[in-house]
């Protein structure tokens, strides 16, 4: 039986995790390893300047979870490096609660800790539900158990994770699934300046959520019409394009 690591950005607490478990129990033996507390864009994070406590908890359907006060992508490096005495063959971060499409995978916790799961050089998944409120994660954890036995069978190129976004609706308004390129979000942040009991200035960063572009065969577009998008992403960042194009700009030594 296939080993599954369950990791997650929102923490042990995250309502997504017994249901998560449970659909991926039926594909494969699964230890979740989750954060102790909510790291929702943390971005990949290596902590490097305090001590990495683990913790073994008991969830309140009677399984047992490793926590730590590390980043999501902490958790992954921790089950791989040696607290979990057999190796997981595949990570899964999620269900995350609020989509992460477009630009967000650079901000997201959730992506970090597939990321993560990569470098480690194993297949990896983040899956993301389309809602800050919603409790319903049946139909998004049954597809990615689904999504999930599929990786099993045929793998994935080194390098390569998914990143799959579910549409907080009904089951049966969703109409499919694509297989989608990254979109472009439209952040509406403003810088909002106040005093602190002191008399101190200190800032935060608020706004409305973002919106996005809506243009075919993006996440965006995928979510904005009620499809769950899989898009597969690339740890290689490089600009191929620009790369060839730049060998003839004549960068010399000074
Ligand atoms: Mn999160």
């Amino acid at each position: 039986m296939k080993h599954i690591l369950l990791t997650n950005d929102d923490g042990i607490y995250s309502p997504s995790i017994p249901v998560l478990r449970e659909a991926l129990a039926r594909v494969g033996e699964v230890t979740v390893f989750v954060p102790s507390h909510n790291w929702s864009a943390a971005g990949h994070t290596k902590t490097m300047h305090k001590p990495l406590r683990v913790h073994k908890v008991k969830l309140d359907d009677g399984t047992v979870a490793y926590t730590s006060n590390g980043a999501p992508s902490d958790c992954v490096a921790l089950a791989m490096l040696g607290i979990l005495s057999r190796k997981p063959d595949l990570v899964v971060s999620g269900i995350n609660q609020g989509a992460n499409l477009g630009q967000d995978i650079t901000y997201s916790g959730t992506v970090a800790a597939a990321m993560e799961g990569v470098i480690f050089g194993l297949p990896a998944i983040a899956v993301s539900l389309d809602s800050f409120e919603s409790q319903d994660f049946s139909y998004a954890a049954e597809f990615t158990a689904h999504l999930v036995n599929i990786i099993l069978v045929r793998g994935l190129p080194p390098g390569v994770l998914l990143n799959v976004n579910v549409p907080a609706v009904p089951r049966e308004q969703i109409r499919g699934v694509v297989i989608t390129r990254l979109g472009k979000r439209i952040y509406s942040d403003v810088l909002v300046e106040r005093k602190d009991p002191r008399g101190r200035n200190y800032y935060w960063i608020g706004g409305e959520p973002p919106s996005g572009v809506i243009e075919e065969g993006t996440d965006i577009w995928a979510l904005a019409n009620n499809y769950i998008s899989v898009t597969p992403l690339h740890m290689d960042m490089t600009d191929y394009r620009l790369l060839r194009e730049m060998k003839k700009w004549g960068i010399g030594k000074r």
